[in-house]
């Protein structure tokens, strides 16, 4: 129902230092349809996680427009939510990783029981049943990141903002998360937009991929379709 729309979009930080061409982003157009898995691809630097804020609605943009569906993006709409690479930083750190998942459940005023069974349901989703009362210093990077997206997929968004999440850990863990999450975009049919520098985790993961050049004015220069892999 909510296919995410950008037009012309532009974007310039005041405190820019690029005086020339203070454009980070210039040019943006992008649908990315509902339920699809879509890779923004680009080299370190070229402004996808600054995309990504503004499909977020985190940041605003300095020229052209992002929509979902008819709607104008709007600051920290509910239907959208963000994982980002570094778990540390977004876990609470007082707080069990079942505490942890039901944060938000908890915030929607949603009661006990159904938070429980909700927070049981996307801790066994991503592996973790058994480890609810630790707490996150007790746990792997890869487990924290675990912890971040059953948090993010219990508070039950249409769309899902990836920001390389799995670019921290090793590769045997980024292998079987990316398993991992594949299995849950198939059982929940979320639109996911995910960023990666990383040519093969495109390949790997994506429906379609679309390429952005190194900025400034960096904009999606190509997109291509991918036989799926799994
Ligand atoms: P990527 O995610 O592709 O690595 P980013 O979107 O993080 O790229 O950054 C793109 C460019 O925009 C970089 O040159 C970065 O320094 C700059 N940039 C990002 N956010 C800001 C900001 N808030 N203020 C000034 N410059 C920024
Ligand atoms: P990534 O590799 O994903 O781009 P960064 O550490 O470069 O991660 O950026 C993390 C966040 O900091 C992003 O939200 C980005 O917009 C912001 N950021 C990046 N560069 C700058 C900058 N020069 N000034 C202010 N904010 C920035």
């Amino acid at each position: 129902p909510c296919p995410i729309r950008i037009e012309k979009v532009g974007k310039t930080f005041d405190n820019s230092l690029q005086a020339e061409s203070p454009y980070i982003l210039r040019g943006v157009d992008l649908v990315v349809n509902t339920g699809e898995f879509f890779i923004l691809l680009g080299p370190s630097g070229c402004g996808k996680s600054t995309l990504l804020n503004l499909i977020a609605g985190f940041i605003n943009p300095s020229e052209g427009i992002l929509r979902l569906g008819e709607q104008k993006i709007e600051k920290h709409g509910k239907e959208r939510a963000m994982v980002f690479q570094n778990a540390e930083s977004s876990l609470f750190p007082w707080l069990s990783v079942r505490e942890n998942v039901e944060f938000g459940l908890r915030m929607k005023g949603i009661p006990h029981k159904e938070r429980q069974r909700i927070s049981d349901q996307y801790i066994g989703m991503v592996g973790l049943t058994g480890h609810e009362h630790k707490f996150p210093q007790e746990l792997s990077g890869g487990m924290k990141q675990r912890v971040q997206l059953a948090r993010v997929l219990a508070n039950d968004p249409a769309i899902l903002l990836m920001d390389e999440p799995f670019g921290a850990l090793d590769a045997m863990t980024r292998r079987s998360m990316q398993k991992e999450l594949v299995r849950i975009w198939q059982q929940t049919v979320k639109t996911i937009v995910f960023v990666t520098h990383d040519i093969q985790e495109a390949l790997l993961l994506g429906q379609r991929i679309g390429i952005m050049s190194l900025g400034p004015n960096s904009r999606i220069t190509d997109i291509y379709d991918v036989p799926l892999a799994y």
